[in-house]
């Protein structure tokens, strides 16, 4: 016979949240399992780059909410989040109100378009297979424009790197430029590893422009602060995110991107809980960066607190572990570090490959990579 503890109401159906979904279809109690997300599909994010790269089909990195809905015995409600009603503790959507007793906010986060707000033109972003497509075609049907990738993190170096690649292949006039307000690319990241990609950057063709911003887009100018007006430019924005609107309206402590600060049980308050970008989880001097890694774990993390919280039982703390990251490019080779071991040249591009296959969701997900990347030769030519 199973325990009733409650209604569980789920946030997002990215990583994260189909994490903790799955994790509850697991348990031997009976909870009612409701996950919201206003997208019908849940998308596989580090696989963007490849799309707008024509390396990778669109119909490969998604899974159906829906199914899996039926997969993991949950209710899928197709709607857009727009607040919490913390008091009444319900979830208001634009298709009406679903209470809850236990709470996952999962929603992610998106592009930040707050330091282009005073601009004529809004830039691009790739926030979605959508957004993927519209810059992938977009590049497909370009011939002298100037593509403009601003934010040389890791994402703004995939997307350089693969719309470049494409480029080339097609002998298309286009550029490819890369605008960073730092003085390196990827600077985050070792010193070794930030001269690997800088070289590796430059050796593609790809111009890069650091200690420098973008002050303004017209049509189809561009200016940068160090005073550089580029024409026939395309700019894509990849330099800062935020929370969905409902996040930044909630009133709980917020880091300057404003993601949740959890607790070290990933609480927030009573019954809620939030995992992966949308939480900011302190670890050292800053937070943890946000990764699939630990999307997934914290997801898993929050659902068995979230279990425990309705039971009555202590909550366990959440303990990062961190086996590493890749930053892949699209010539099959990349850099990164593995268990503290750093690794470069074409071993860290096929341990990315075979990690999103690993992690996508559903076999004909996994087996449709695998079979595109064999036929690669996991060199990321197509
Ligand atoms: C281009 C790109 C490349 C990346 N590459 C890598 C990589 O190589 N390795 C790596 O580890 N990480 C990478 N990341 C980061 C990684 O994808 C994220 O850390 C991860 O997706 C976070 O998972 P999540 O579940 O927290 O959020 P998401 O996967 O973003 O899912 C959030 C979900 O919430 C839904 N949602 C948002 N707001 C609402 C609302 N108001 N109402 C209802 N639903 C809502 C969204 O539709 C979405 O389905 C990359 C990200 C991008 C954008």
């Amino acid at each position: 016979m199973k325990n009733p503890i409650g209604k569980i109401v789920i946030i997002g159906g990215g990583f994260a949240g189909l994490a903790a979904a799955e994790c509850l279809s697991w348990q031997q109690h009976s909870h009612e399992v409701t996950l919201v997300d206003s997208r019908e599909t849940s998308q596989f994010l580090p696989l963007l780059p490849d799309i707008v790269g024509h390396s990778l089909p669109p119909d490969i990195p998604g899974y159906p909410l829906k199914r899996a809905a039926q997969r993991w015995d949950f209710h899928f409600q197709h709607a857009r989040v727009t607040s919490l009603d913390l008091l009444q503790k319900c979830v208001v959507t634009d298709k009406g109100n679903i209470p809850y007793d236990g709470l996952l906010i999962a929603s992610g986060t998106e592009t930040s378009f707050k330091a282009c707000e005073t601009w004529s033109k809004r830039p691009l972003s790739v926030d979605s297979v959508d957004d993927a497509v519209k810059l992938r075609d977009m590049a497909a049907k370009d011939e002298s424009c100037h593509y403009i990738v601003c934010g040389g993190g890791y994402t703004g170096v995939e997307l350089a790197s693969n719309l470049r690649y494409f480029f080339r292949q097609r002998k298309s006039q286009n550029q490819v430029t890369i605008v960073e307000h730092g003085h390196h690319l990827c600077g985050a990241l070792p010193r070794k590893q930030v001269d690997f990609i800088e070289k590796a950057v430059r050796q593609a063709g790809i111009e890069v422009k650091v200690d420098t911003t973008i002050t303004e887009l017209d049509q189809d100018h561009v200016r940068l602060a160090d005073g550089t007006v580029i024409s026939n430019a395309r700019v894509i924005w990849a330099a800062g995110v935020c929370t969905a609107p409902f996040v930044n309206d909630l009133s709980f402590s917020k880091n300057r991107q404003g993601r949740l600060a959890v607790d070290s049980f990933l609480a927030l308050d009573n019954g809620i809980f939030a995992a992966g970008d949308a939480g900011g989880f302190k670890a050292g001097n800053g937070e943890l960066r946000m990764s699939v890694q630990f999307a997934l774990t914290q997801g898993w993390h929050a659902a068995d607190n979230i279990l425990r919280y309705l039971a009555g039982h202590a909550l366990r703390p959440y303990r990062p572990l961190d086996p590493g990251w890749v930053v892949p490019l699209a010539n099959g080779r990349g850099c990164g570090t593995i268990l503290g071991l750093e690794i470069y040249g074409r071993l860290p591009y096929v341990l990315h490959t075979l990690v999103c296959m690993a992690r996508s969701v559903g076999l004909t997900n996994r087996l449709q990579l695998a079979r595109h990347y064999w036929k690669q030769g996991f060199s990321g030519k197509q």
